[in-house]
């Protein structure tokens, strides 16, 4: 199963992306994928182009907006697996809103960050990732504003599936991907992606220094939702691995009453001229 395309990305050598992208690949030919079972939708920033660069249904989207249209299209097409895509600028400041709103809706979608602490197609301004005191073009003097904690948002927004990895770490990202497309809910996943070009301080060997992995943390259990809340906080969202799954709880679409699973294109929508005139009657 190939869902490498002939497109060349266009990010610079040694960004984090590349892993992420290969691992979004891997992960789908793991769980058994077909490229035309599998739809991509991005936001904007450099991590927004991974929809041209895999071989599979893409939509590169507009800025903050691709969990509404990856959230549409499930719900269109439930035969779909869908991926959600973008950056941290991306997901927690324009497109925060519809992050946990989908979080808590729940649907069968996996959401993957790519986060740099940085915007990087605007050629590096702090993001809502971004650390106090992180100096750029945007903040000389160093961002004053407090660092967001989107795990710990993501716990409280109702999280059926939380983990976080580092895109140093292929084999973890792969895993935690594939466990993401086949958990029934929405699945978030937050990457440490360096921008080598405009972040020189969360660089590989700074995230190597301060990242925890949960493997080595003894007796945790990612069911256990105050131990995963806590873990967070002790370590300041520095944890990688699967943090938090509830598997008690349906997706969005397996709740709606009456909700048919085939895809709309595939339902009979046929409709009398005598109902069809009773249908617009209620909406007049
Ligand atoms: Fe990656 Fe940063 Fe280059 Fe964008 S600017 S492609 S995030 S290294």
């Amino acid at each position: 199963k190939e869902f490498r395309n002939n497109v060349k990305p266009n990010w610079c050598p040694g960004c984090g992306d590349f892993s992420i992208q290969a691992a979004i690949q891997r992960a789908a030919a793991n769980v058994g994928l077909e490229p035309e079972q599998l739809a991509v939708v991005s936001g904007i920033g450099c991590s927004g182009r991974i929809s041209g660069y895999i071989n599979a249904y893409g939509f590169h989207s507009i800025h903050g907006r691709a969990l509404p249209i990856a959230q549409g299209l499930k719900l269109a097409n439930r035969d779909l697996t869908v991926i959600a895509s973008g950056g941290d600028g991306d997901g927690f400041a324009i497109g925060m809103g519809h992050t946990v709103h989908a979080i808590r809706r729940n649907v069968n979608i996996t959401y993957i960050v790519m986060d740099n602490q940085i915007y990087g197609l605007t050629k590096g301004q702090t993001s809502p990732r971004s650390a106090v005191g992180f100096k750029t073009k945007s903040t000389p003097e160093g961002a004053i504003e407090s660092t967001l904690s989107p795990l710990e948002i993501a716990m409280a927004s109702g999280a059926t599936f939380v983990a976080q990895s580092f895109s140093s770490d292929l084999k973890q990202l792969t895993s935690l991907i594939e466990e993401g497309i086949k958990h029934e809910g929405f699945s978030f996943i937050n990457v440490f992606s360096p921008c080598v070009t405009f972040n020189k301080i969360n660089t590989y060997d700074w995230f190597k220094e301060n990242i925890i992995n949960l493997n080595t943390v003894e007796n945790y259990d990612s069911s256990n939702r105050i131990m995963a809340m806590t873990k967070l906080m002790e370590s300041g969202g520095m944890i990688t691995g699967l943090i938090y799954q509830d598997k008690t709880r349906k997706s969005y679409e397996n709740q709606v009453v009456g909700f048919r699973p085939e895809p709309l294109a595939k339902q009979n929508l046929q409709i009398s001229p005598t109902d069809f005139e009773k249908l617009v009657a209620e909406f007049k």
